[in-house]
């Protein structure tokens, strides 16, 4: 007998399951098909494994850097990284079990295995054929790797949290934010770290002003920027794995990170028999409302390669729950001003355009930026002053604020709440009106000048 539901999410990961959810509880008979770990990548292989991997860092930085100047100090301080990794792995479980009851209060059903469309209406699970009315695809995205002599020498980033132990040393090759977030807790946890890009910097996107910040900080980690390399091979040496790059350099650690970037994860999916057509880069093709060029079928997360980030898969979904079982028909995912935190050491925060953008969209002459550099408070007592640096981006002679960044301590936990007021269409002078929170790092954005 052919199993039949409202809607099927192929992916439990963050898209599939908030939108499995979001219908169920409109009364949808949904049902949510995952091949590996329900959670998907952010619970299992991203945000949370990495998050509580940064915390850690965090707190060898107290030991190594901060803490003395506060008065602690220890003659015996002792970093286990099996504990972490106990502690970590423990967390991700409960967090990935915390599913089952969401599940069970929804009425949600859970089908193990990979799915393959057989035709627009049907999928194949384990050979047992499955039918609905609503089909999404999340299932997400995996890392790339690239296609050079070696590539099997080095890891990626789900290989990372597999790690039993951590190495002395890395090449980390990849100018994202995944490689810049590895670098900075690894290099904090006492992994030597070596980081290839191909052009001048990483987070070449940022505005100078941001970015010039990050890479202080990266020389003052000793995380050593290798500039302009494009890696040709990888290859096992007596003392570890030679990396060799076009300009002849060459580079031996004992391990290697790609960190170049992510790809979709359409493989066996057989998207020809369901009519669903692809970007050239692989990603679904999906229009304002997650729809994909087959009726029935939707696609959303980081399988649309649409800003690749757990709020935003989950936004979309419950956006289309509404819009397909509580009558919302207009409701459509708004993929602008949305606000991101990188967790280098220490935190980029982002939301709206950068200054770079906003010149690009609006003309320099409407655009005037505001900014904001002092030493954190936290680190100022110690020898290890770190810099915090703000910004703002305003348009026009009103000065709406449409973009806001910074880098420094504390920066992660302040911007979310800007966001609000960003989306609202918050004026600098809205934020001069507001009353700063002394002493704090964020009441610098309230007192620009
Ligand atoms: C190292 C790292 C750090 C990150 N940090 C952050 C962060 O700090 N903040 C943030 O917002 N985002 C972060 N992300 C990104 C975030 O994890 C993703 O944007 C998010 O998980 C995307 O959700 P998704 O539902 O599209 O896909 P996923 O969460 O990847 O879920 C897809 C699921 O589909 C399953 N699947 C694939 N094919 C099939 C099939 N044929 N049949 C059945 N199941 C299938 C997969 O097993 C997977 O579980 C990070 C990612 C990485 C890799």
């Amino acid at each position: 007998m052919v199993k039949e539901y409202d809607i099927l999410s192929i992916g439990g990961g963050s898209g599939g399951i908030a939108t499995v959810n979001r219908a169920a509880m409109y009364g949808a008979k949904a049902a949510v098909i995952e091949g590996n770990l329900l959670g998907g990548t952010c619970v299992n292989l991203g945000c949370v494994p990495k998050k509580i991997m940064w915390y850690g860092a965090s707190v060898a930085d107290v030991y190594t850097k901060y803490g003395a100047n506060y008065g602690f100090t220890s003659s015996d301080t002792q970093f286990d990284f099996a504990t972490l990794r106990k502690n970590r792995e423990a967390y991700v479980e409960r967090s990935r079990n915390s599913y089952g009851g969401q599940f069970e209060r929804n009425g949600v059903e859970v089908i193990e295995g990979y799915a393959r469309f057989v035709d627009p209406q049907t999928v194949e699970v384990n050979g047992e054929l499955i039918r609905a009315k609503h089909i999404l695809i999340a299932t997400g995205a995996k890392p790339s790797i690239p296609d050079i002599p070696g590539k099997e020498l080095g890891f990626v980033s789900d290989d990372v949290f597999a790690w039993e132990e951590l190495p002395k040393s890395i090449a980390i090759v990849g100018a994202g934010y995944i490689a810049v977030e590895m670098a900075g807790m690894l290099a904090s946890l006492g992994v030597q770290v070596d980081l290839f890009v191909r052009q001048d910097a990483p987070l070449r996107y940022l505005d100078s002003y941001i970015l010039d910040g990050l890479l202080q900080e990266m020389e003052a980690e000793q995380i050593h920027l290798h500039r302009h390399k494009v890696v040709q091979q990888a290859q096992k040496v007596s003392d570890g794995i030679q990396l060799s790059f076009e300009d002849g350099s060459t580079h031996v650690s004992e391990t290697v990170l790609w960190a170049i970037g992510r790809e979709p994860n359409t493989t066996g999916l057989n998207l020809q028999a369901a009519g669903v057509k692809q970007t050239e880069r692989g990603f679904i093709q999906v229009d304002a409302y997650q729809n994909t060029s087959s009726p029935g079928i939707y696609a959303l997360g980081d399988v649309t390669g649409e800003k690749e980030l757990t709020p935003v898969a989950i936004k979309a979904g419950r956006t289309l729950a509404e819009r397909l079982f509580n009558g919302q028909t207009n409701a459509k995912m708004d993929y602008n001003t949305i606000p991101t935190v990188i967790f280098s050491h220490p935190a980029i925060g982002s939301v709206g355009l950068t200054e770079k953008a906003a010149i690009q969209k609006y003309g320099a002459e409407h655009i005037k930026t505001y900014t904001s550099t002092f030493a954190s408070m936290y680190t100022a007592v110690t020898q290890h002053r770190q810099p915090v640096k703000l910004m703002l981006v305003t348009l026009g002679k009103e000065e709406q604020v449409i973009g806001l960044h910074g880098i420094g301590y504390g920066v992660d936990e302040m911007i979310q709440g800007f966001a609000v007021a960003i989306k609202m269409g918050a004026t600098k002078a809205d934020f001069d009106a507001t009353v700063a929170i002394h002493p704090t790092g964020s009441e610098e954005f309230v007192t620009m000048r």
